[in-house]
């Protein structure tokens, strides 16, 4: 499948999971879809939603029973009121009905979510089994959440069903994108940007990349000022304000645009300068574990990569970013994610966290590579080396929260992106023994391998190594 869009892998949602939150609201969302239009079950009696596998192990912390509830409540993740959220959730609980086909429909998140932590289902890690009740009479259906917010139909199996043109330059391996670059004398965002023409506007194109920038934007921002301590019962402390307290008053962290003028300004020694980098990272995630609204980049738990490693070229490049390098990067980074999409997987209940951050390293690493002045190859050979070291990398959240280890995660993903375009930069790519499309295999490879403790169970590693039961002492 070469038809996955940039805007496929960036969407706005709210955090802390794309596979667990996000996925789930769009599930929810298809199957009241399919209801309105299946004559008897528009407004059923009862509804009921079955989490299995990995859902059901690790929803609990990554909401989402939360998730489940506001999109019975007909909300929109891109446009919910997140401080209304609790609200919302604890009025639901309350009333114990929502309103489907004109009429109140009984629904108790308490009773008719169910966490079943026996079952797997056999076709996918991430599945939900939605249940209308009419008198005697039930129509049930399973779903997948497939991760970064794509779901589909347990019939469809684990690939979504897209209804697009064929772009002018199919892109299904890497080697296809360099040959399309190669052939038309063009950089790697040239040959997105014209594929991308084939499904939407180039206006719209434009203005679209610039305001999941401008989300992103807005995320480090709310991080950067959100102190206090991480909902969930980790006492995890935020710590991203902490990062910037030397360098940029309080005054100018209301403003991206100040905050970045002052960093330029203050020409920091390396180490420095690596903690503000974290710092944008780290600043998003918190913010995703405070189920803020962030851009799936592919995934919410990996979602402050990709903001960190676009705000360091804005702070540390000589030239400022333009809206055309935010075009550029976002294009590239993109594709780097769909060649994961479609050759591997980018779910971390699939791949573990090599799937999500490793992902994102990747794509960062692309996008920075791109706007460096590098060529097509080296730019993919940046992807190659992001992704070369985050293999085998597990997913063990510690009470299934989207925190510890993720958070910090995301500043190591960052650090390695940029590392991986410095180093691509001087490389050759004919020189290279180890192509992007090598390393797209052998991650899958080493994901349909990787022991299932390990895979967004919270069963292994560090999620058992930490107890939440007994508490965390607040710091
Ligand atoms: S450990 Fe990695 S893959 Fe797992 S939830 Fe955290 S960020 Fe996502």
């Amino acid at each position: 499948m070469s038809l996955v869009s940039v805007f496929d892998m960036f969407k706005i949602g709210i955090g802390p999971s794309s596979s667990h939150t996000l996925g789930p609201w769009r599930i929810v969302q298809r199957f009241l879809r399919e209801l309105a239009s299946t004559p008897g079950f528009d407004a059923p009696d009862r509804l009921r939603f079955e989490l299995l596998g990995s859902l059901a192990l690790t929803g609990h912390g990554h909401a989402t029973d939360t998730a489940i509830a506001l999109a019975m409540l007909g909300e929109e993740p891109e446009t919910v009121d997140v401080a209304a959220i609790p609200r919302l959730v604890a009025d639901l609980a309350a009333r114990r009905s929502v309103e489907l086909g004109g009429r109140s429909v009984p629904f108790d998140p308490a009773t008719d979510i169910i966490f079943n932590r026996r079952e797997r289902h056999p076709g996918h890690a991430n599945a939900i089994r939605a249940v209308a009740i009419v008198g005697d009479a039930s129509l049930e259906r399973v779903y997948f959440s497939l991760g970064g917010g794509f779901v589909s139909a347990a019939s469809e199996g684990d690939e979504p069903a897209v209804d697009r043109p064929a772009p002018p330059h199919p892109i299904q391996h890497a080697t296809d994108w360099l040959r399309h670059c190669e052939t038309l004398g063009v950089r790697l965002s040239d040959v997105v940007l014209a594929n991308e023409r084939a499904w939407w506007p180039e206006t719209e194109i434009r203005s679209r990349l610039v305001a999941l920038w401008e989300t992103m934007r807005a995320s480090i921002r709310r991080g950067c000022r959100g102190d206090g301590v991480l909902p969930g019962g980790l006492n995890v402390k935020r710590r991203a304000p902490d990062f910037l307290r030397d360098v940029v008053p309080e005054i100018s962290r209301d403003d991206i645009d100040r905050l970045m003028l002052t960093i330029r300004a203050a020409k920091l020694p390396y180490e420095q300068a690596i903690r503000i980098i974290s710092c944008f990272a780290i600043a998003v995630n918190e913010e995703n574990a405070a189920m803020g609204r962030v851009v799936t980049a592919p995934t919410n738990g990996a979602a402050g990569v990709i903001p960190a490693v676009m705000m360091y070229r804005a702070c540390f490049a000589t030239d400022p970013v333009t809206e055309d390098d935010v075009v550029r990067y976002l294009l590239t980074a993109g594709q780097v994610g769909a060649l994961f999409k479609q050759n591997a997987t980018i779910s971390a209940a699939m791949g573990g966290c090599q799937a999500e951050i490793g992902v994102s390293s990747a794509m960062a690493a692309a996008g920075l590579a791109e706007l460096m002045g590098a060529t097509p190859g080296q730019a993919l050979v940046a992807a190659e080396i992001a992704m070369e070291h985050h293999l085998g990398m597990t997913c063990d959240p510690v009470g299934g929260l989207v925190q510890i280890p993720c958070i910090e995660r995301n500043a190591m993903g960052a650090v390695k992106a940029i590392a991986a375009a410095a180093i691509a930069a001087y490389t050759d790519p004919a020189c290279t023994r180890v192509s992007l499309d090598d390393i797209i295999e052998v991650m899958w490879e080493t994901a349909k391998e990787m022991n299932e403790r390990y895979k967004e169970t919270s069963l292994g590693g560090l999620a058992v190594r930490l107890s939440v039961t007994v508490g965390l002492a607040e710091c």
